[in-house]
This record gives structure tokens, sequence and C-alpha cells, in this order.
């Protein structure tokens, strides 16, 4: 099936003044202002309200928050004291919750014109074993492209960690979990609707031999690798302290000075750092949400770029941004790094970059994150219709700066997955009633 997404009110590809065509999960072409598709086309849907972007790609969350936002414990902490008070809050999810949770992350996702997420699952309480498998279940059944990362924790309080006992694993039965579910569930093919990464918490946070384990097996299982680093400048104090390296040289020393790797957060990292990280083909995730409420800093996104890395963006966990949005997240990460870097030096266009190609970047893939020919047909379509939108002069701009939050259509490998600004097939009403039942055990 050929179907012609017709003359666009604006999109974010050059030479598609007239639309794209789509056929089967591909995009196959781009239509010039004034032409017609090069061959017959079966379908036509007429964009001319619409302003069409690349879907957007979350490149970091933790979907289980969905049910712990606005938590009045947490909300007046920082970082290390909000880690502390929520994680016993975390710890009595189970399985049931957990599917309710990412269903609802998705949905929210998806609504926002995100067509592919990335979560950092490392809450493996007794019960959530098979917590990636979980995921992977509801990625699938609302037809959302994922890059599920087996997360870990090694060190609970009795150790000097932050979380409970009950949530932490033995480094056995990680690495043999993270090598099931890349055997179940990784698929690296052009076009993948499910991939696996591995992502310890943070490289404190496990035994300091899992880092290079888990290097090791994501190189033999060609899989990617992900951790928190540097959100809050604390992380470096403890670096030395602990180990004797600053943050850049335990990287280095755990073999994790790599292009598998992505890093969300990498607030507190020098010039030399950013160096290094872009010279050893370490891709970034900006998460300007999550970085302003919990008063972190402010990520050096152009520095890293300046020097060669990837940025990505993403949400990052519900309760560290209590909204799991990818169009504010644009929004948020335009207005943060112009209060660092200035007006002239940041556009809604980088913005956008970030939010498309860069996250792809992040996650090791040149098939999403742009309109192009060959690229898959994840689309987000918005409309302009709202009053916030009213006396807008350039339509991708106005995306970004007037706020827009929910799309009108998404498409995921060529499947119309949101139309009229709701997701096809899903009572959503009853999701919400379900999710809300589900939340009040973590009051
Ligand atoms: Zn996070």
């Amino acid at each position: 099936m050929r179907l012609w997404l017709k003359d666009p009110l604006a999109i974010l590809a050059e030479g598609a003044e007239a639309g794209v065509v789509v056929e089967g999960n591909r995009i196959v072409e781009l239509v010039a202002r004034g032409r017609t598709p090069a061959a017959p086309v079966d379908e036509t849907f007429d964009a001319g309200r619409h302003v069409v972007l690349p879907g957007l790609v979350n490149a970091h969350h933790h979907f289980y928050q969905t049910l712990v936002r606005a938590h009045p414990v947490g909300i007046p902490l920082d970082l290390v004291p909000w880690l502390v008070a929520m994680y016993p809050i975390w710890s009595r999810m189970d399985a049931q919750d957990l599917r309710l949770a990412t269903r609802v992350a998705l949905v929210e996702l998806l609504l926002s014109g995100c067509t592919t997420a990335a979560d950092h699952h490392n809450l493996f309480p007794p019960g959530l074993e098979n917590a990636i498998d979980i995921e992977v279940e509801e990625a699938r059944r609302l037809g959302m492209r994922v890059t599920i990362t087996r997360g870990t924790m090694s060190f609970s309080v009795k150790d000097g960690g932050l979380p409970p006992e009950n949530v932490v694993q033995p480094d056995d039965v990680v690495l043999r979990d993270c090598e099931r579910v890349v055997k179940a569930f990784h698929d690296p093919a052009p076009g993948s609707m499910t991939q696996i990464a591995f992502a310890p918490c943070s490289p404190y946070a496990v035994h300091r031999p899992l880092m290079p384990d888990l290097a090791a097996l994501a190189h033999r299982l060609d899989v990617r690798l992900h951790t928190h680093l540097l959100q809050v400048e604390d992380e470096e104090r403890f670096s030395v302290e602990a180990h004797g390296l600053r943050p850049i040289d335990f990287l280095a020393e755990v073999g994790w000075l790599s292009p598998r790797v992505w890093i969300a957060h990498a607030v507190h990292f020098n010039a030399d750092d950013i160096r290094q990280l872009a010279a050893a083909g370490v891709s970034i995730c900006h998460l300007a949400a999550a970085d302003m409420l919990l008063a972190a800093g402010i990520c050096p996104v152009v520095d890293f770029e300046a020097a060669g890395a990837q940025v990505g963006l993403g949400v990052d966990g519900s309760t560290s941004n209590d909204s799991s949005n990818m169009m504010e997240a644009v929004r948020h990460s335009l207005m943060l790094q112009r209060l660092r870097y200035g007006a002239s030096r940041v556009t809604h266009l980088d913005a956008l970059r970030w939010a498309t190609q860069g996250g792809a970047q992040c996650l090791g893939r040149d098939d999403i994150g742009r309109i192009a020919p060959g690229a898959v047909a994840d689309l987000a379509l918005f409309t302009l219709d709202a009053p916030r939108f009213s006396g807008a002069h350039d339509p991708i701009a106005a995306l970004v700066l007037c706020g827009a939050h929910r799309a009108d259509r998404v498409m995921v490998n060529g499947v119309w997955r949101v139309l009229d600004g709701a997701v096809v097939g899903l009572d959503l009403e009853a999701l919400l009633s379900q999710h809300r039942q589900a939340a009040r055990k973590f009051a």
C-alpha cells in the first residue's frame, strides 16, 4: 500500500514540501514543491492542517514511575535525599503495577508525538524478575518502537547504597538475565521494533567488576550500554574517594569509553572530559526537566555537539519530571540551553534535531529520527488549531515556542497509532481508572 501524505502545512525535511510517500513500513519518496509522487499511490491523506515531524525519540525514561508522580514525599528534595525517600516507595511495585505504569507511559509518549522510547529499568524486587519481558509485551501491544535497558543495582542500604535490599540482585543473576533478554527480544535488524541494552543505574551503584563484565557481554552480543552519570557534582567527589579516579577515568578503566555507550544527564563534565567522551563516540542524553526539577545544573549540550558528540533528549522518570511528554522535553531543552548559551546559539531546530536524529544516535540507529527515503515511517503530525498557536508565523517554530504537547496523528512503522489525538483501539478512560487505582498503594 502506497500512501501519500500530501501538501503538509510544514514538514521537517528538505525537498518534501508536497509531502512524503509511505509504502509498507518505510518512507519511499519525498515529494518536492509543486510535484506529485513518481508512481501512482493507493491512498492520499490531505495534510494541509498538519505540521509533520519525524517521530520523536525519547532516549531515557523510567516507565514504572508514572505511578508515583507529584508525590509529596519527594517534592521538596534534592537528588540523593529524593532517591533515599523514593526507593522504599518504588520497591512496592509488582508485575501488574509495572504493566499499567508502562502502558500509561507509552500512551503518554505516543500522544506527544514520540514513536521510539528507551526505558531504563533497574528495579527488580521479588515478583518483578521478568520486568523486561513485561515492558516488551506492553510496547508490542501498543505498537511502539523501544529500546528496553536491563538495569541493575548492587548496593542496598545495608552495603551503604541507597535502595532497600529487596530491589538489588547478585551479579551472576544480572548477567544471566541480560543474556536471556537479548536472546529473547533483541532484534538488531534495520526497522527493528524491539532492542535491548544494558544499564547499571550508575557506575557507582554496582560492584566494580560488573561494569567491565557488562561491557564485555554487550560487545559479545552487540548491544548498547547506558547509565546515569554526573547529574550532580557530588558524584565526582564520590568517584575519587571510592575508586581514586575521576568519573571520566573510571569509565575508561572499566571499558565504558566506547561508541556503544550513551549517558543520561552528563551535567558536570569539564571541557577535557567532553573532548574525551566525544572522541570515544559516547552519546549524551539531555534531561532538561529532571535536571531543573532536581536543581542539578545545565548539561553543556552545545559544547558536547561542538566536540562532535551526539546529543539526544529524554523525559526521564515521571517522578523527576512528572510528565512523559516529548514535545515538552523539546521546549524545556530549548529554554534551558538558551539560558546557558544565549538565544543566538540555540534554536528550535537544534532542539528538534536532538529529539530526533540525536536520540536515534543515542540508540545506535540510523533508520529512525529523520524523514528520508529508506527511513522507517515514524511520523508525528501536529495541528496548529489551538488558541496557543493563533498568530504564529513559522509553523515548525510554533510547535516548540508556543508549546505543542499533543499530536493529532502519529504513525509508527507505517501504522497509524494515534488518530484525532487518541490512541487507536485503546479505552483510555478504563486504563486511567485502573492506573489511578494501582497508584493508591504508593501513597
Ligand atoms: Zn533516569
